[in-house]
């Protein structure tokens, strides 16, 4: 199998092919490309090393050049992937940075701390369509008032929820899901994606709160 069947973009299937070798979906890929490209929730088991980030990534990307515009930093953030970690945080913006070769003018950010807040909220503020980020930073910036636009949002994923969790960001998570599930009222638009290695009680807590009818991809 290849990912010619999917209908992604073939630009997306040439960049990964030219940046990464990648010719052939993996498991866990061909798995998830179909509920993700169809905006359904979805829940995704996985571990590091099965190609979950892409599993998620390609379809974003893909939904972003067919939104019947041209993406542009203006419209605010499309996409907000929550990341346990600034070295996962690291590693899922530099596959994002790769995937959008072919589309400079889609704009991916990273708030994990690594930087000042200053700055972070500068670079937020010029707009930033794909945006990774860690639990407390990502709090800060949205209680901050104006400090970006998100009310267009139309993805939100939760990588490595089972670290999220372990990490001690339940409450921080609370309050980010809160400001999120307030703003599905008026955005119809969001489609959220929980991905775990393991399924404890608590990552299903926080699926059942996150997720609305979930797909799920599970080992
Ligand atoms: P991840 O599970 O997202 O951390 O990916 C683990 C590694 O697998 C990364 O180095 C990817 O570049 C690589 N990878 C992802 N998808 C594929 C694929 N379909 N075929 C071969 N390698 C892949």
């Amino acid at each position: 199998t290849s990912f010619e069947g999917f209908g992604l973009d073939a630009r997306l299937t040439q960049v990964m092919e030219a940046k990464m070798g990648i010719v052939k979906p993996s498991t866990i890929q061909s798995r998830a490309l179909v509920p993700l490209l169809n905006r359904k929730d979805t829940l995704i088991q996985a571990q590091t090393g099965s190609g979950k980030t892409l599993a998620y990534l390609l379809p974003i990307v893909n939904d972003l050049l067919n939104i019947g515009k041209r993406v542009t930093r203006a419209d605010g953030t499309y996409v907000i992937v929550l990341v346990p970690t600034r070295e996962l945080g690291a590693q899922v913006y530099d596959v994002a940075r790769l995937l959008l070769t072919p589309f400079p003018y889609i704009v991916s950010g990273i708030v994990t701390g690594g930087q000042k807040r200053k700055s972070e909220k500068a670079s937020l503020r010029k707009g930033v369509s794909i945006l990774v980020a860690t639990p407390g930073r990502l709090l800060d910036h949205l209680q901050m008032t104006k400090s970006f636009k998100h009310s267009g949002l139309r993805w939100f994923v939760l990588d490595e929820a089972d670290r999220l969790l372990d990490l001690g960001f339940e409450d921080t998570l609370m309050a980010i899901i809160e400001v999120l599930t307030r703003m599905r009222v008026f955005s119809s638009e969001l489609v959220t994606v929980l991905v775990s290695a393991t399924l404890t009680d608590n990552v299903q807590k926080l699926a059942k709160l996150s997720l609305v009818k979930p797909e799920l991809v599970l080992l």
